[in-house]
């Protein structure tokens, strides 16, 4: 396929229509050699199931690794590092990539147990996990998803999982997106296959999936997430790693020139190619209900999961009636460590009047930690 094109494919049996997908889209030409080491990487940020809309479906990993052992490509691994506060051991078991990986004989590599290396991204030295580097042709089959801090995660941010917790750490002292804008010049991703068959479009640890039964390939990561920000009904330009990414020279944003061409799937016939004119759908609202509820906290460099906690924990209080009961935002990451204030959830904020420990605490004890906090504060009125 043309760096230029994106090929979009509807259906609901996601492994056969995955193998339709790559087939149209021809990946077997734009691997070079029969012994390439391939590289697969999913987005299995925790233990969530893909239907939660969070993870990668196994379902389109099959259909992908089905595609590439039967045209002749059988030097393939599965690699993946799990967000801050899960192991990715577990989020493989859990989501069921132990059984792909024996099914297909396809070994996984834990990118938390990897040791790390300085790479020169453009300008911006980061670490990244050494083994990585060794892939010579790297499939990324990221979610389509919302994120409480970015807005959006698809293929640029799915690199994230590649590089060791420390450095996930770093990447949100260095707010975030100047560093995801610089990864993918020094980690290629050469193929993109994008599961947005139910993603969440407000959190990225799910929760709230969002069925659309849509997988994406493409070839330029910068113009696959343009585009996934018109699914979502974000402009692209409002998001810096794009921005970034394209400003050096990684992709393109400019999606009046993408070829988009669409697909519907139907069992045992041709995919029917939808009028070229197609419209990408509306968004649902989850990203605008999200970020009312971003206004409750006063977030600086938090790590995902930890934020990604705090935002469903505001909405359980919200369903409760208790939201506007606050009096105080919820304060929450690394630039709060070392600082006094009022009210803060994680071991970062532990010198403040009233905290919760941990490193992240999860969202129930979040929930729980803000509602006695603000039943306690009503009492005392
Ligand atoms: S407590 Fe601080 S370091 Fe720990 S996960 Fe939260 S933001 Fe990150």
């Amino acid at each position: 396929m043309q760096k230029n094109e994106l090929i979009i494919m509807y259906g609901q049996e996601w492994t056969v229509m995955t193998k339709q997908l790559l087939q149209l889209a021809g990946l077997d030409k734009m691997i070079p050699r029969a012994d390439t080491l391939i590289g697969i990487k999913p987005n299995l940020l925790g233990q969530v199931l893909s239907s939660e809309g969070a993870t990668t479906h196994p379902e389109v990993v099959a259909g992908l690794i089905e595609y590439l052992q039967e045209n002749g490509f059988h030097n393939i691994v599965l690699l993946e590092g799990s967000w801050v506060g899960d192991l990715t051991e577990e989020s493989v078991r859990y989501c069921g990539y132990d059984r792909i990986c024996s099914r297909y004989g396809v070994p996984f590599w834990d990118m938390q147990k990897e040791p790390s290396a300085a790479v020169d991204c453009a300008g911006l030295t980061l670490n990244v996990c050494k083994r990585a580097l060794d892939i010579e042709f790297l499939i990324n089959v990221p979610v389509l998803k919302g994120h409480c801090q970015t807005g959006i995660t698809c293929a640029l941010k799915n690199m994230k999982g590649l590089i060791p917790n420390a450095e996930k750490r770093r990447f949100h002292r260095m707010g975030l997106h100047e560093p995801i804008g610089h990864l993918s010049a020094g980690l290629h991703q050469d193929f993109i296959l994008v599961d947005s068959i139910c993603g969440d479009l407000a959190f990225e640890d799910g929760g709230n999936p969002v069925q659309q039964d849509r997988l994406i390939a493409a070839a330029d990561p910068v113009l696959c997430d343009s585009y996934g920000c018109r699914v979502i009904g974000i402009d692209p330009e409002s998001v810096g790693y794009i921005r970034s990414a394209a400003q050096l020279g990684l992709g393109s944003m400019d999606l009046d020139r993408a070829m988009l061409r669409e697909y519907s799937f139907r069992p045992g016939q041709e995919p029917d190619r939808l009028p070229p004119d197609r419209k990408p759908e509306e968004a649902a609202g989850g990203y605008r209900h999200m970020m009312q509820l971003r206004e409750m906290a006063e977030e600086v460099d938090s790590c995902s999961a930890c934020y990604a906690y705090l935002i469903p924990a505001l909405d359980m209080l919200r369903r409760d009636g208790l939201l506007d009961r606050l009096d105080t935002k919820v304060c929450i990451g690394q630039g709060h460590r070392n600082k006094k204030g009022k009210l803060g959830v994680g071991n970062c904020t532990r010198l403040f009047e009233h905290t919760l420990a941990g490193c992240p605490p999860t969202e129930n004890q979040m929930y729980e930690f803000l509602k006695e906090y603000i039943k306690t504060e009503l009492f005392q009125e």
